[in-house]
């Protein structure tokens, strides 16, 4: 107790209590605990220097003490008495109600020793071990450096408030001031630009990460905040939001312990999500309200799955005494580790152009046409082939990861589901998990966070690319636009229901309507139960308006209708639950009906899938017939009669949908919720021609066509899908085509996509192809995004006579071959514009002369190849023909050049003889070293084919039998059984990796 300049003490009686006098060292931050506030003064002497004596101050009339104290000034607290403080093992100086704070005058003081008995007054700090946190125990990992902070005082000038109910401040324009480690009541109400403080033992921390640049000052509980000046600014009038949101940054470091790092970046998310959603989807007390076991404010339940990875498990609360008492000293500024920002909460329409950024810088035509491709390839098919490409980003594609955020919406205007924040929407394809679509309207206007999505961006491109030469140049781009939507799983989100009436006043999609006048008598809520049997397309449809209703020409109106029938009668609500059904007029009748849902009410669309039962809901006046319109005002009767129904009726604006629970839908009816399919039977063959088919498929591409090329009339979509179906090894593929009213197509028909047709037209081509036609009635159903990386199989290794299995047989598949000769070998030059043939390299047609100035070369040579198994013809095109024949690039180029001047070259090896047919105007050593070229050993060698059946596997012509042919062997004739030729395309080539291999596979045979 030396420490004590003068003590004045009788030990020997204890009912009078000491006073202490002493120099103020330093003093702590005002603390207050649930049960009471109070703080700690240190007295010490000159000598020897640092000992020192610490009283705690905690009588309520004494707290102003804390606003007068000035360190380094003496002073005598009187009446003082030693405490034990719970839960420490030793006692204490306190004051006691009776004790006063006076200034020292020394000549009125008598030092005396003090003899205190039991216990220690000051614990010996050893003895006391502060419970370590679990990573003190490990030591430094050398990922995560662990920092110590500096101890030190400053004083300085607030410069501006950075967020003042998170207590974060700017000082001095270099520095920021972190207060929520104290319990700052008191100074939020006068820090403010303009006020000077000092800060006594704040802990400096630099470079904390997590997005924060600045270093930081963060006073705990050892040091107290004084002001030493006042500001000239007015106190800005605190909204009661901000008092309330005090208590979520409270909440955060008191209960949740997050040290200053992770806390530093809360702040920030909880701003940047606070810009998101406040005010219109949420107010902002709603979002950073306290949480409370029972009832856990939104922004924190947005941040814990975040907050639960950072934050390590078990560390202890804080010890207010200890932090200010114990030497050395203990809290949780003390230690930090540099933070990497885990991820941020963009809003839609920063996420929104990102996308379409990248999508753009990514855009490049020569890597989406690679040129040895892209330079036999006509104008028209260069533009084709860049009319739509798509980019998918996933969260790892930036940094940080970025979370999706947002109000589920259904879209009154265009049917779709968005994302909707402050800053606009953004589409999105939902589904509750792969193969199930959602279906429970209950989802909208949830609050869906998600950190696995699919960010996807179609692009549409309109170009005049002359040829693949020019494909470096941008001008030849006309138009570009980019879709831009979201994929997710909500198995994979977080669904936070938001409190209904502030949504609906500000985010309902329904237009706040002029409010009908209440009508006469009681408003009631009636309800009945369908069974959804089909959906039809969402499109632009045209409708019979009852000539009374108004004079202008009908528009066509998006709509779509669904077929469905009746379960039971009207219920109307009793209570909280729905009474029983009114009798239905006749028991036997199944009563059809079709809803018809226009306008607003298109926004039920993505909930409505067939199979599923629902609950069609509608307030109003009671009337038997409010279920029971007729047919006539909606559509004529003879489509209705037609489908069987008795009823259609149109659903109104304000109805709404809920999906029936469980207990509402009876047992009797055998609901399988299985999307029906048509037999692949039914599919491939002719029989069916015009009919309606069903089936499920992998896209594999799409690809955008415009009028006038390739035989399509119209704009329109060519979806190459390959079906799934558990009887083929191969899926056989099929061409559906999308065109007006249907474009552009539904979201998410991405190649590597999984999706439902339901009831497409079915039609069969003039070269007896079947395909595929979206119509009316046509409804389509994700079920399952692409996958996220995306491996492409190899294709299977096969013997050619693996072929003539028919249904059996690969449709794309690779087989090891030898060339047995060459039937023809085709080089031309022709116009990239009009694809004439254009000998000199110039196109020769007139009225209208071609504007081309371009030609491009092309070439096709059809091989006869073996593989001991059986025989194939096999097609190769363009840059397939020069490693057919073995030539190098440059070979090829110069090869080519000596055509241009015929402009076309054209070979006919007939037989094995190889007699020579060719286009008479060739110079005779072309073709000379062409007929060399193609009967020599550098051509007529083994080879690795991928290749394609030229007959596509929706052709419905059945397949050449296998035809006896007469033989003549010698002197006798005689018969045997031939199969068809294999006819293929060639896919690529490659060189054997043996070139002895093919003998020992032909020789194992
Ligand atoms: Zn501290
Ligand atoms: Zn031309």
């Amino acid at each position: 107790m030396t420490a004590l300049l003068s003590t004045f003490f009788r030990s020997k009686h204890r009912n009078v209590q000491p006073n202490l006098a002493g120099n103020l060292i330093r003093f702590s931050a005002l603390v207050q605990s649930r049960k009471k506030a109070y703080f700690v003064l240190f007295l010490g002497g000159s000598s020897p220097a640092g000992s020192q004596v610490s009283v705690i101050v905690q009588v309520p009339a004494q707290l102003v003490w804390h606003r007068t104290l000035c360190p380094g000034r003496d002073y005598v607290l009187t009446e003082l008495r030693v405490s034990k403080l719970p839960g420490h093992r030793y006692r204490v100086w306190m004051t006691s109600p009776s004790s006063q704070l006076l200034p020292l005058k020394p000549e009125c003081v008598r030092e005396l020793e003090i003899e205190l008995a039991g216990a220690p007054l000051e614990a010996n700090p050893q003895s006391l071990p502060w419970p370590s946190c679990p990573q003190d125990k490990k030591g430094p990992s050398p990922d995560c450096l662990v920092r110590d902070s500096i101890l030190l005082s400053y004083t300085g000038m607030v410069t501006d408030t950075l967020n003042q109910p998170a207590g974060l401040y700017e000082l001095d324009r270099k520095l920021e001031l972190c207060l929520a480690y104290q319990q700052f009541h008191g100074l939020r109400r006068v820090v403010r630009p303009g006020v000077r403080l000092e800060l006594q033992d704040v802990h400096l921390l630099q470079s904390v990460g997590g997005g924060t640049r600045r270093p930081i000052l963060a006073p705990c509980l050892r040091g107290a905040v004084l002001l030493r000046g006042f500001s000239h600014q007015v106190p800005e009038t605190q909204s009661s939001h901000q008092v309330s949101q005090g208590s979520l940054y409270e909440q955060l470091v008191w209960e949740h312990q997050l040290g200053l790092p992770v806390y530093l970046w809360a702040t920030k998310a909880l701003k940047d999500l606070a810009c998101k959603l406040c005010p219109h989807v949420l107010r902002y007390h709603q979002f950073l309200k306290y949480s409370s076991p029972g009832d856990p404010g939104l922004g924190l339940q947005i941040l814990a799955p975040i907050l639960e990875v950072l934050i390590p498990p078990g560390c202890p609360g804080r010890n207010t005494h200890g932090e200010i008492l114990e030497e050395p000293h203990h809290c949780p500024l003390q230690k930090y580790t540099q933070l990497q920002t885990p991820c941020f909460f963009p809003t839609l329409a920063v996420l929104k152009e990102e996308a379409k950024r990248r999508a753009w810088a990514s855009f490049d035509p020569k890597t989406l046409l690679p040129l040895p491709e892209a330079s036999h390839l006509p104008s028209w098919q260069l533009n084709q082939r860049l009319a739509w490409s798509w980019q998918c980003l996933l969260p790892s594609a930036f940094h940080p990861a970025p979370v999706l955020l947002g109000v589920l919406v259904p879209s009154s205007r265009k049917g779709c589901l968005q994302l909707r924040d402050q800053s606009g929407s953004l589409s999105c394809l939902l589904l509750a998990q792969p193969l199930q679509p959602i279906t429970d309207p209950r989802l909208i206007g949830c609050l869906v966070r998600a950190e696995r999505f699919q960010l996807v961006i179609e692009r549409n491109v309109r170009s005049n690319f002359p040829s693949w030469k020019e494909l470096s140049t941008t001008d030849f781009i006309q138009k570009k636009q980019a879709r831009v939507y979201v994929q997710l799983l909500l198995a994979d989100a977080l669904i936070l229901s938001v409190p209904r009436p502030v949504l609906q006043s500000a985010t309902s999609s329904i237009p706040p309507r002029t409010e009908p006048s209440p009508p006469e008598g009681p408003h009631v809520e009636q309800s009945r139960l369908f069974l959804l049997s089909h959906k039809e397309a969402l499109m632009k449809r045209n409708f019979s308006v009852p000539p009374s209703a108004s004079s202008e020409v009908p528009q066509p109106t998006l709509s779509f209708h669904i077929l469905g029938s009746w379960l039971g009668g009207t219920q109307r609500k009793e209570g909280t639950g729905w009474g029983p059904p009114e009798p239905k007029e006749d028991e036997n009748s199944d009563q059809k009906v079709l809803l018809l849902f226009l306008g607003s009410s298109v926004r039920w669309f993505e909930f409505l899938h067939p199979g599923h039962v629902y609950r069609l809901v509608a307030s109003g006046p009671p009337t038997l017939m409010l279920f029971k319109e007729g047919g006539s005002s909606c559509m004529s009767q003879r489509p209705l009669e037609l489908a069987g129904c008795e009823s259609c009726l149109t659903v109104q604006d304000e109805w709404t949908v809920e999906l029936a629970s469980s207990q509402d839908i009876p047992e009797v009816l055998g609901i399988c919720p299985t999307l029906p399919e048509s037999s692949l039977t039914d599919l491939l063959s002719g029989n069916f021609a015009d009919s309606l088919v069903s089936f499920s498929a992998e896209i594999v591409s799409h690809l955008w066509m415009k009028p006038g090329t390739s035989g399509a009339v119209k704009r329109c979509v060519k979806l190459t899908v390959a079906l799934e179906t558990a009887d083929y090894k191969f899926p056989p593929h099929l061409d559906v085509y999308i065109e007006d009213p249907h474009l552009p197509p539904p979201l998410g028909l991405l190649p590597g996509a999984r999706v439902y047709f339901h009831q497409l037209e079915k039609r069969v081509s003039r070269s007896h192809n079947v395909y595929c036609c979206f119509r009316s009635s046509t409804c389509v159903q994700v079920l399952h995004f692409p996958p996220d990386t995306t491996v492409s199989a190899p294709l299977p290794h096969i013997y050619l006579a693996e072929l003539l299995q028919g249904d059996k047989a690969p449709f794309r598949a690779t087989a090891s071959c030898h060339v047995v000769s060459v039937f023809s070998l085709h080089l031309l030059w022709v116009c990239a514009h009009c694809t004439s043939i254009c000998p000199q390299g110039r196109c020769p047609r007139q009225s209208p002369t071609c504007p081309a100035q371009t030609s491009v070369s092309q070439a096709s040579i059809r091989l006869l190849v073996e593989d001991g198994t059986a025989e194939a013809v096999v097609t190769c095109r363009n840059h397939q023909v020069a490693a057919v024949l073995g030539l190098c690039p440059s070979e090829w180029t110069s090869l080519l050049e000596f055509v241009r001047g015929p402009g076309k070259v054209a070979l006919q090896f007939t037989g094995p003889g190889t007699q020579l047919e060719s286009s008479a105007e060739v110079d005779e050593p072309l073709t000379l070293f062409l007929w060399t070229l193609c009967t020599s050993f550098s051509v007529l060698r083994p080879m690795v084919f991928s290749f394609e059946l030229e007959r596509k596997p929706s052709k419905i012509i059945p397949l050449e039998a296998p035809r006896l042919q007469q033989f003549q062997c010698g002197e006798s004739p005689f018969l045997t059984r031939v199969n068809p030729k294999i006819r293929l395309s060639c896919l690529s080539i490659q060189e054997p990796e043996h070139p002895s291999a093919l003998g020992a596979l032909v020789s194992s045979c």
